[in-house]
């Protein structure tokens, strides 16, 4: 994994924001927001080295030598600030961003900026938000904060409209390839994984990593079955989320967003298995009801940070299970 390398598909944004350290005129709070998997954080933490950094190079990326690259590079620079949840699928809570805000009180330990990463800014719980709204009101000198979003519109309207936003989109098909490639030491799974991912490469990446391919394609087998009326939605909800939390969401969200674009594109279908099986459960449904659940899964998105995860997921699969479809059982 390359950590410290400027990916491919983020030189717009970094020049961008180079620019902006440049001519001293960034932002105090920046709001980087993409799909999952397409690096949004690995770029936050580069440009945070970038700007600690006492010597960066005429690209401005961090020279790695110097005593602050050294601090960074060991996780212990008293300047820069990751802020995630304490597990994985956890909030981000109020007491973290209280000792944040004690710290960025002080003044910084290198005459330079205090820089504070909060990912993703969504896992902030209301009392959290709430107390980070103040800092942002009123943020002290020389403060950057980056937050960091797959799902930037279930943040406060109030904490977006006091960030500048940065917009990561999925890279071009090639340029996802020709990256995934160069990390796989067996590149023939290059695009299914990529299809898995839905074209985020990071994912796909962490996915190579693991057995989530081979996960997925138990899930959408079972996905399959509730809407064959083969299996009941309480067992596959209770069995999916004793796996993970937060993936069976995102699993079902591309799910449905790619049987709205087969019902609504025609010669898009690529003739993969995952596809032919998403195909056959998408001509027995109406794409309005699509639609309306692809609404529901992504309020998910949202409720499952505030409610039973195991609750939220059953809703899902229930509406799924039940859908009117054409075809009789
Ligand atoms: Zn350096």
């Amino acid at each position: 994994m390359t950590d410290s390398s400027l990916l491919p598909w983020q030189t717009d944004q970094w020049q961008s924001l180079q620019q902006r350290l440049l001519s001293q005129s960034l932002p105090h709070a920046l709001l980087i927001h993409g799909p999952q998997g397409t690096g949004k954080l690995q770029f936050a933490q580069m440009f945070a080295h970038s700007v600690l950094c006492q010597q960066a190079d005429t690209q401005h990326q961090a020279c790695g030598q110097c005593p602050a690259c050294q601090l960074l590079s060991a996780g212990n620079h008293p300047d820069l600030t990751l802020i995630e949840p304490e597990k994985e699928g956890g909030q981000i809570k109020i007491d973290q961003i209280r000792q944040m805000i004690e710290k960025i009180s002080l003044s910084s330990q290198y005459h330079g900026y205090k820089i504070i990463i909060l990912s993703p800014a969504e896992a902030m719980n209301i009392s959290a938000a709430n107390s980070l709204l103040k800092t942002l009101e009123e943020p002290p000198a020389q403060t950057l904060l980056i937050l960091v979003s797959t799902q930037p519109s279930s943040l406060p309207a109030t904490i977006r409209s006091r960030c500048q936003m940065l917009n990561f989109t999925l890279p071009e098909h090639d340029v996802a390839v020709s990256w995934l490639e160069d990390q796989l030491d067996d590149p023939t799974y290059t695009e299914p994984l990529l299809k898995a991912a839905h074209g985020a490469p990071l994912l796909a990446l962490n996915f190579a990593d693991s057995d989530m391919l081979e996960q997925q394609k138990t899930m959408l087998a079972d996905f399959h079955a509730l809407a064959t009326g083969q299996r009941d939605p309480i067992k596959v909800a209770a069995e999916w989320l004793k796996q993970e939390h937060v993936l069976p969401i995102h699993w079902i969200h591309g799910w449905i967003c790619e049987m709205i674009r087969l019902k609504q594109v025609t010669g898009y279908a690529d003739g993969t298995t995952q596809q032919a099986t998403l195909q056959s459960m998408a001509q027995d449904v109406d794409l309005t009801r699509l639609y309306n659940l692809l609404e529901q899964v992504t309020e998910a998105f949202q409720l499952i940070k505030q409610l039973n995860a195991l609750s939220v997921v059953e809703k899902i699969l229930i509406i799924w299970t039940n859908m009117p479809r054409k075809i009789s059982r």
